[in-house]
């Protein structure tokens, strides 16, 4: 999977992506992650992106063209590699496929969740926009974007976490990112659930056992604790969960 990060602070965005799990995946080359930097395509000498929006108001806006030039260089390194494999005969179907998709990082956006990550885990190329101040020239959104995504109801002062948040959990659905054994295991927000607690050594902490079921060794008896203890920690944190894990087809 190729991830390309449109955002005015590449250093921000990069030095968060390139450790642990992700970084591991970029090294092997599972995933290629590359922030480019808005700036780069200003067309003035001061390489001001920002303007003042029109009808007043406070704060400044980020101007249409350099945010388009900044995705028309993306798409055509994506075009440009899309060629040069069909050329090298390998797998021709790419050209054909759709224009990758741009997510606008926005508070106005649809909220991201677990099933979001695992759909745009799928995608061959994801284009992210980090917007900052108050947000971007409307035309260009319209012209480039194809989804909004907001990580929650309340206003960060730029997209660059939101990127790396999704760019995170999407990246660990992508096959080979996580060990094969781990990412088969049963998380969070599978079936509606939350993950049940977990315990490692030693077995009595701050005068705390480990629940006698764990170390009975019976893999029945453990499953069948652990879902009793997902449903409960659901019902619990999350009723919201809870009644649509009640709710499922079965
Ligand atoms: N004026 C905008 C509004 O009221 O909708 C908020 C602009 S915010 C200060 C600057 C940028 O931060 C946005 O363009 C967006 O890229 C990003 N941002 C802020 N909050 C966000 C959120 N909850 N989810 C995703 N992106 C967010």
């Amino acid at each position: 999977m190729n991830i390309h990060i449109m955002t005015l602070f590449p250093e921000m965005v990069m030095g968060g992506l390139n450790t642990s799990i992700i970084g591991r995946a970029m090294d092997k080359g599972i995933l290629s992650i590359e922030a480019v930097n808005i700036r780069d395509y200003a067309y003035n000498k001061h390489q001001s992106v920002d303007d003042y929006p029109y009808g007043g108001g406070a704060g400044m806006l980020m101007q249409a063209e350099p945010v388009y030039q900044c995705y028309r260089a993306i798409m055509e390194k994506i075009e440009a590699g899309r060629e040069a494999v069909a050329e090298s005969g390998e797998r021709k179907k790419n050209l054909c496929k759709n224009p990758p998709r741009v997510l606008y990082m926005s508070p106005q956006g649809k909220v991201f969740h677990q099933q979001m990550a695992e759909e745009l885990a799928e995608e061959e190329e994801l284009i992210f926009l980090c917007g900052h101040y108050e947000g971007i020239d409307e035309r260009v959104l319209e012209e480039i974007v194809t989804d909004y995504v907001s990580v929650g109801d309340y206003v960060l002062t730029g997209g660059e976490l939101p990127s790396m948040v999704m760019v995170d959990a999407i990246s660990r659905m992508v096959p080979g990112v996580l060990h094969n054994d781990v990412s088969a295991e049963f998380e969070s927000f599978q079936d509606h659930l939350l993950e049940y607690p977990q315990y490692s050594r030693p077995e009595i902490w701050h005068d705390k056992r480990v629940p006698p079921v764990l170390l009975s060794g019976d893999h029945a008896k453990v499953d069948a604790w652990r879902l009793e203890q997902s449903i409960l920690r659901t019902k619990e944190r999350r009723p919201d969960l809870y009644e649509a894990y009640c709710n499922r087809e079965t």
